[in-house]
């Protein structure tokens, strides 16, 4: 990854991207993280706003639930910075080899029919296209955390609701957790295109809903479109991320917040295992 050359290099490593600890010893700078972070998580969750705090992830006391499937509600502009919070945190956890996927439950359904298209007589058009395969190739065991948005396929099909059990339960089988997320506008229940009795029943056994919807008027803001930071509107829940910057020349487009310096924080006084205990002060790298 190469730093643009309109932003100033890093006061703390002078752009190397690494600080040296000791006579032989580096360690990877924030800036170099927070790099190649958004470069792996994609714009649209690297430039939602910064948070403080998530039901979904947490230090102290420890919150992890990446490791289980939850049920999430909120519009996805909602949910969008508690991605960013979590997944600052994962992926300090797991040194950038951290792996997920959001999928649409119309993508499921394109993909599982693919499957059969694919042992059938279409096999040669099939191996032509640059496509997943099976269910497995989309939300096997290679990501860590799958994210399905439910509601988003146009049109009725019975093969819909289970599609995105069995996509669940081959997780499951993993040992690997699922989020389904449900968008206050499609609300998974009779009428709509992924609904099932039987699905249902599934997720109110297997999943812990989590509503994340923020308050009226920020809704209204999102579909009207007026500038979110108008001074004039409450913000809810959502409290102005900590300055400063995390490359401190206050230019970056990219601002991480709270989460990456507590993240590194956390990493350098011990592993997941340890994290219970708040450490806020001393051996950071800010
Ligand atoms: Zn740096």
């Amino acid at each position: 990854m190469s730093e643009p050359k309109h932003v100033k290099p890093c006061q703390k490593c002078g752009g190397l991207g690494r600080i040296q600890v000791n006579e032989d010893t580096w360690r990877r700078c924030l800036c170099s993280f927070a790099r190649v972070w958004a470069s792996k998580v994609g714009s649209e969750i690297a430039k939602a706003k910064s948070i403080t705090s998530s039901p979904l992830y947490s230090l102290s006391p420890p919150v992890d639930k990446t490791k289980s499937n939850v049920f999430l509600k909120g519009w996805w502009s909602d949910i969008l910075p508690h991605l960013k919070w979590t997944f600052i945190f994962k992926f300090n956890e797991y040194d950038l080899n951290y792996y997920f996927r959001t999928v649409t439950d119309e993508r499921l359904l394109t993909v599982w029919l693919g499957k059969e298209a694919y042992t059938s007589k279409q096999r040669k058009k099939r191996e032509d296209e640059e496509s997943y395969n099976s269910l497995g190739d989309l939300v096997g065991s290679k990501q860590h955390l799958v994210l399905i948005r439910l509601g988003e396929l146009g049109h009725p099909n019975r093969a819909m609701a289970g599609v995105i059990k069995e996509a669940c339960m081959m997780r499951q089988a993993n040992g690997l957790a699922t989020w389904l997320v449900e968008s206050p506008d499609k609300l998974f229940q009779e009428g709509n295109n992924s609904y099932s009795r039987d699905l249902f029943d599934f997720i109110a056994q297997q999943f812990e809903t989590i509503d994340l919807t923020q308050g009226d008027v920020s809704n209204v803001v999102q579909q009207v479109g007026f500038d979110d930071k108008d001074e004039n509107l409450e913000r809810h829940d959502y409290r102005p991320s900590a300055k400063p910057k995390f490359n401190g020349n206050g230019k970056s487009e990219l601002d991480l917040g709270p989460a990456l310096g507590e993240a590194s924080r956390a990493k350098q006084h011990g592993k997941a295992q340890r994290l219970g205990k708040k450490n806020g002060k001393g051996g950071g790298p800010v």
